[in-house]
């Protein structure tokens, strides 16, 4: 039988339904657990899958010949460039090869922007009056706190199923010439899950912006991480602009973190080939190579880009029971309550809750009085501010599966209590 609805309650009832969270979140206090539910990391299980890692590269020659040992190289070796290409679609001769984090190579990527200008700027962008992005959210709070740390301002639109809302980032960039690009997580985004389609990609590859300049920065952390056989294909962001006429509008990023070791990985830049001599002229004058070592070394561990896919459906089978555990106990704890959505992710590392509007932080605040830690509210927006105050993002990955049965069922108290609280009036913080 489905629960009424806690808007359609009478007072009475809501009375000794709020009466009835209050036990239940003082009996989860009680307990005192110590659980941790912030940030999207691979747990250790997964970091063990590329242990053999440890034992490579067999010899120190790319297949080129090249002494990886040495200097030099700074575009990346060769075979891991096309392993990755295809796995990417794009060609080699658009793909880099960099160091462990893609992350550095957005903060590259807009700091050149920022003090030369790109291929197709007029001016470096920080001799503009202002600079401002397009950010859909919710989505990833390090993209914001970036832009935030240059002072670059920040304009949302929706995430939607199939990506930024599309019409509302058209209409934006046609004619304010500040607005300089924008932030697409394309493939299971943190935090929405929610896959760019074809239809939007093509749309965001060819609208007309006031920016000569304009950059997709196209964060493709997730495009080999599925959660369940039907496997996303990411849409193929640098062919649909070049063939829209805006060949130098998106900058790919992706990266190895997630794949193999998040802090020893091997990090990706894709983008049209000016861009990329561009990006490399500057990345040159503060580095004469990558640690090719590495990227011999994961080139050797696996194998071909089939070994890569293979690789995946590995970690799948660690987290994919953890993602399910999620989606199990909020629906037999929430549903029918009308106090809370959440997604059903196919891939990525989050799942993003919205509870009542204006309970967000009151959530997380009750969650962290009762030993479970709670990625801040608020943080997958820019300044950390969520206007509805409802946007709860859950990173279920890196706990053991057991815990994250616990966690979720305090969350699932907290997310009550807060909504009782709220409709009954007795929470008047
Ligand atoms: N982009 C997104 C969308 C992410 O979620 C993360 C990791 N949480 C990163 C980038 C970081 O990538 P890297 O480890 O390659 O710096």
């Amino acid at each position: 039988s489905q629960p009424t609805p806690l808007a359609e309650r009478s007072p009475d009832d809501l009375a000794s339904f709020a009466a009835e969270q209050r036990e239940a979140y003082a009996a989860l206090k009680e307990r005192g657990l110590k659980l941790d539910l912030t940030r999207g990391k691979p747990a250790s299980e997964q970091l063990d899958l590329s242990n053999d890692l440890l034992t490579l590269p067999r010899g120190f020659t790319d297949a080129s010949g090249t002494d990886t040992r040495n200097y030099g190289g700074l575009d990346g070796i060769k075979e891991l460039r096309e392993m990755f290409a295809e796995l990417l679609w794009v060609e080699p001769e658009q793909l880099v090869a960099g160091g462990n984090s893609s992350l550095t190579m957005m903060k590259d990527t807009l700091v050149d922007l920022l003090l030369h200008g790109g291929v197709d700027s007029p001016r470096p962008w920080s001799q503009e009056e202002k600079v401002t992005f397009v950010c859909p959210v919710p989505g990833y709070d390090r993209h914001f706190t970036l832009l935030e740390s240059f002072g670059i301002e920040m304009v949302t639109v929706p995430m939607n199923d199939d990506g930024p809302d599309a019409e509302a980032v058209a209409a934006l960039v046609a004619t304010d010439p500040s607005i300089k690009g924008m932030w697409i997580v394309p493939t299971y985004a943190n935090p929405s899950g929610s896959v760019v389609t074809q239809e939007v990609a093509a749309r965001l590859a060819s609208m007309e912006t006031a920016a000569p300049d304009f950059k997709i920065f196209w964060d493709n952390a997730y495009a080999l991480h599925h959660l369940t056989r039907d496997e996303a294909k990411s849409a193929d962001i640098l062919s649909l602009a070049a063939a829209a006429g805006h060949p130098h509008r998106p900058i790919m990023f992706a990266s190895t973190s997630k794949i193999t070791w998040a802090g020893a990985g091997v990090a990706f830049l894709a983008a049209s080939v000016e861009n990329v001599k561009w990006y490399l002229g500057h990345l040159g004058k503060g580095s004469i190579g990558p640690d090719k070592v590495n990227q011999l070394r994961h080139a050797q561990f696996f194998g071909s880009a089939q070994g890569v896919r293979d690789h995946m459906v590995r970690h799948r089978e660690i987290i994919a029971p953890k993602f399910a555990e999620v989606e199990r106990v909020l629906t037999e704890r929430l549903d029918g309550l009308g106090i809370a959505t959440w997604t059903r992710p196919t891939g990525g590392y989050f799942v993003s809750l919205d509870v009542l509007d204006g309970t967000a932080s009151r959530v997380v605040q009750l969650a962290k009085e009762a030993g479970i830690a709670l990625t801040p509210a608020g943080s997958s927006f820019p300044l950390g501010d969520d206007p509805r105050d409802r946007n709860i993002r859950l990173a279920p990955t890196f706990p053991p599966l057991g815990q994250v049965t616990e966690a979720m069922e305090a969350v699932a108290t907290c997310v009550l209590l807060a909504a009782a609280e709220q409709a009954s009036g007795a929470h008047r913080a």
